[in-house]
């Protein structure tokens, strides 16, 4: 078997892997957003297209293949509803900011057409394999997607990005045997904070800032953490007081219209009831009126209603920020007490902000974990930096695996 590695190798972003055996396959097909956005490689003719969450440095870039030909598509149906959303808004965004579009509508529509919506943990006959998708515990519809011979049962698995510990609105990932491991990195470096200590304290901060007469201002991804965000309001009582807005609330309606890919769907479904949706500018300002939490796009500051009310807010207000910033997003501007660029103005803020680390992402005891319990031979570390993944590759070494951190363009070859 051969891998060649498109994107997503020593960085995190347009994340795609081809995968060359009786079969040509494709795992994930991505674009990288950093001011402006980058693509991977070409992929060139591929035989099916798996898509392991909906995130764009997972889908974004996957319509291209139905171009000419008319691949197979694996996929959840939340992450194909879910991506759908999100590629339109981006050749939205590619249209209006008069960027060489690469993406188009004809081409997503022909893949929406052709793929296969999978169950998790159920098999799929394809050629001389049984593909199979099991949740990744990371965002509604995420997927570990598994690739497995007839003839000897060897396996390959992707994990997609994924988080062991469970989140309100995620149960966990599944944890797939495996002869070859394609594993995310992100946070190989890294563990993240107790959450549910976190969650309470960000909560009484929210609580003190409305108190107060202030604005919360959350900025929040629209697929994830938006609905992870409104589930925790619910839970502490906080939702009368919340508004949310922008593209959070079209794919907040899509989660909930799927309520066999989440955990705790009660606590979403009451929060969709209660939740105030700002639909035009009087609902904005009503927002704004003092004593409000709000949660809209776009999560790293670089879009969306959330540029309109930061500019707006009253002197008691705070923002929190509850997201992964990429470097150069107006966000990691903030972060560095740098202006943010709104429309080509330099806007300073004066309201203060604190950081949150809700990350939907492993750790890295858990991608340990992870590896150890899925026990492979081979161990291919990506999407992350290439010093992470190097660095991470190097322990797994240590503990006697085969560990690879490739970098964009490379190829190997695999005994399979
Ligand atoms: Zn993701
Ligand atoms: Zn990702």
């Amino acid at each position: 078997m051969q891998i060649k590695f498109l994107g997503g190798a020593g960085e995190v972003g347009r994340s795609g892997i081809l995968v060359h055996d009786m079969k040509t396959m494709l795992l994930d097909y991505g674009i990288k957003i950093d001011g402006h956005t980058e693509y991977p490689l070409p992929a060139g003719r591929i035989d099916a297209c798996f898509v392991s969450h909906a995130h764009l440095d997972h889908s974004g870039y996957a319509p291209v293949v139905y171009q000419d030909g008319f691949p197979d598509a694996f996929a959840t149906a939340p992450t194909m509803k879910l991506a759908e959303l999100l590629i339109e808004d981006s050749i939205k965004i590619h249209k209006r900011k008069h960027e060489h579009e690469r993406v188009h509508k004809a081409q997503l529509k022909t893949m929406l057409n052709k793929y296969m919506p999978c169950e998790y943990g159920k098999g799929y006959e394809f050629g001389e394999y049984t593909v199979s998708m099991h949740d990744a515990g990371h965002i509604c519809g995420s997927a570990v997607t598994s690739i497995e011979k007839y003839k000897d049962g060897k396996r390959l698995v992707y994990t997609g990005d994924f988080k062991i510990e469970k989140q309100l609105l995620e149960g966990g990932a599944d944890i797939v045997k495996s002869d070859v491991l394609l594993l995310e990195s992100t946070y190989a470096g890294k563990n993240h904070p107790d959450r549910e200590k976190m969650a309470m304290q960000m909560v009484e901060e929210i609580k003190e800032t409305v108190d107060n007469g202030g604005i919360a201002l959350l900025p929040v991804f629209a697929v994830g953490r938006a609905q992870e965000m409104l589930a925790l309001m619910n839970k502490n009582g906080l939702i009368e007081r919340t508004f949310v807005d922008g593209m959070a609330k079209t794919a907040t309606e899509i989660v909930e219209s799927f309520p066999e890919f989440i955990r705790n769907e009660g606590l979403l479904r009451g929060a969709v009831e209660k939740v105030r949706k700002v639909r035009d500018s009087r609902n904005r300002l009503n927002a704004l009126e003092g004593g409000n939490i709000i949660l809209t796009t776009s999560g790293m500051l670089n879009g969306g209603p959330v540029l309109d009310y930061i500019t707006r807010l009253n002197r008691h207000s705070r923002i929190f920020l509850t997201g992964y910033q990429v470097e150069d997003s107006n966000g990691s501007r903030l972060m560095q007490g740098l202006p943010l660029d709104i429309d080509g103005r330099k806007y300073r803020v004066k309201t203060p902000f604190k950081v949150y680390d809700f990350s939907a992402h492993a750790g890295k005891d858990e991608l340990h974990k992870y590896v150890r319990e899925s026990g492979p031979s081979t161990v291919i570390c990506v999407h992350g930096s290439q010093e992470n993944t190097s660095a991470f590759a190097e322990e797994l070494k240590l503990e006697g695996f085969n560990a690879i951190a490739p970098r964009q363009g490379d190829v190997i070859d695999i005994d399979f």
